[in-house]
């Protein structure tokens, strides 16, 4: 990621650039943002504070919930000067909503990176096959497309309420070379459409999946089938969608370092953290004009690698997997905490699952994990298998066995019964509380 034009760059270099990009940004926003002038006034921090970039940790956390309850403050520009406001909700279903604004110059950097974004994955002359909502003016697949433009590439916009075999149909049509879309709906087109005919003979070299926590299983299973290369695209809405990409090595994603402070804290304490050591991942925008973040604290949890990446970026930072976010965990009354990334990797090898919702409640007294599968086709033999598996599993077993949890429940739905959640954040739903314990 942004490679070529650091390549001559050392990291010394890098650090400066970024130093004097957020002394600027403090100076910005403290001028222009009501949130930012009160936030940083009453600690009385100027923009002149900032003496080295570890003086980063001197400034306080922006929350989503600082969004969701002030989002116009936030604002630097006259609102005639924005030209996109997304409203957003910030985890499957539940939390607030939050509205977050760029201008005209912020959408040319966003759509920037994401030329140089793809171009680690596409080239010149390529057709980009995107799948993505938000086809309007300045939506995201809109956005993604100019970012195609960009870097020279053909895109088409497909919807994505479309069904797998009309997508199919598209792909058959108009042959990219490089797919873009979210990987729940990657893997729904992958799981309806594979027994139709051979997808690797589609001539798709590339597929580029945007997703949180992606399932390594599931990652895997869609390089084999489409007989190509899997890129994983790291996005908040908040940041400007695209945030990091994964490049060969496939270890982690890399991010553009002239737009993007990153730390990682601990979620409880707020600390900083060192490389390699997994917390909270907190970002801080340096060229944003409609609305900078300072330290905006994103409950992704996550780390950073100070390691020279496979791929020979070796003055570029990498932000590691993204395994959970805060709000995804839920505790066991044994103690033990669990997240929809942990049944994404297991569940997502029984080839037959393509989308499943998780609850867990009280039975007899007890935890009991219900998971509701939606499966290709239903049967006997597929059910007993995802038992098999889910009672083997070591947090589940451990918990049966000492007393604490209920065997699971497992109800398998038809095809395209879980359709419309696919598109939200998986989360464990906590109905402890519902009915009583
Ligand atoms: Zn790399």
């Amino acid at each position: 990621m942004g490679k070529d034009h650091l390549e001559c760059v050392t990291r010394d270099d890098i650090d400066r650039y970024q130093l004097f990009k957020l002394r600027q940004t403090v100076a910005y926003v403290t001028e222009k943002s009501a949130f930012y002038r009160e936030l940083l006034g009453r600690k009385s921090i100027t923009g002149e504070d900032i003496h080295t970039l570890s003086d980063l940790s001197l400034l306080p956390f922006t929350e989503p919930a600082d969004i969701a309850e002030h989002p116009y403050n936030f604002t630097c520009v006259p609102l005639g000067e924005i030209e996109r406001a997304t409203t957003f909700i910030s985890s499957g279903t539940i939390g607030p909503q939050k509205r977050v604004f760029f201008t005209e110059k912020d959408l040319e950097i966003m759509t920037d990176f994401m030329g140089v974004g793809m171009r680690t994955v596409a080239k010149q002359g390529d057709t980009v096959m995107i799948m993505l909502p938000g086809a309007r003016v300045n939506g995201q697949s809109d956005l993604l497309a100019k970012g195609v433009r960009k870097m020279g590439g053909r895109p088409i916009k497909a919807e994505v309420t479309l069904t797998s075999e009309k997508l199919l149909q598209i792909i058959d049509r108009s042959r990219p070379t490089t797919l873009f879309t979210a990987v729940p709906l990657m893997w729904r087109i992958t799981q309806e459409t594979r027994g139709h005919g051979d997808l690797s003979s589609k001539g798709v070299q590339k597929i580029f999946i945007t997703a949180a926590y992606p399932p390594q299983s599931m990652i895997e299973q869609i390089r084999d089938i489409w007989n190509c290369d899997v890129h994983v695209h790291y996005g908040l809405t908040e940041m400007g969608l695209g945030v990091a990409v994964d490049c060969q090595a496939h270890t982690g994603y890399h991010y553009d370092e002239a737009d993007l402070l990153v730390e990682v804290v601990d979620p409880v304490t707020g600390e900083v953290l060192g490389n390699d050591q997994e917390g909270e991942l907190v970002f801080t925008t340096l060229n944003r004009s409609a609305m900078p973040l300072l330290r905006y604290r994103t409950h992704d949890l996550s780390s950073l690698s100070g390691e020279t990446c496979p791929c020979g970026a070796a003055t570029l930072k990498k932000i590691g997997k993204v395994t959970r976010r805060r709000e995804s965990i839920v505790r066991l009354s044994g103690g033990a905490e669990i997240y929809p990334s942990l049944f994404d990797e297991l569940l997502f090898t029984i080839p037959e699952i393509i989308d499943y919702q998780l609850s867990l409640g009280k039975k007899d007294g007890k935890d009991a994990l219900s998971f509701t599968i939606e499966v290709i086709e239903r049967g006997e033999r597929v059910q007993q298998r995802i038992l098999r598996l889910l009672a083997e599993y070591p947090v589940i077993r451990e918990n049966v066995t000492q007393g604490g949890m209920a065997p699971p429940d497992v109800e398998l739905v038809n095809r395209g019964a879980l359709l419309s959640m696919s598109r939200a954040k998986k989360m464990i739903l906590d109905e402890r509380l519902k009915g009583g314990r």
